[in-house]
């Protein structure tokens, strides 16, 4: 299974690395918004994306 890293950033400021596709609900580990939702294939982001990283 194919797929890449992002460091992302929550509106609270924190920033934490996740995969960008997850198989279940990412959620900001400081305020428990939820970061990043599961399709299947590709997550969808829902908050701003710093960089990628490339294994
Ligand atoms: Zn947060």
């Amino acid at each position: 299974m194919s797929g890449e890293f992002l460091l992302i950033e929550c509106k609270c400021k924190n920033r934490q690395i996740v995969f960008n596709k997850p198989s279940s609900i990412v959620k900001c580990l400081v305020c428990n918004k939820i970061l990043v939702e599961p399709t299947g294939g590709k997550g969808i982001v829902n908050t701003k994306i710093i960089r990628r990283i490339r294994n």
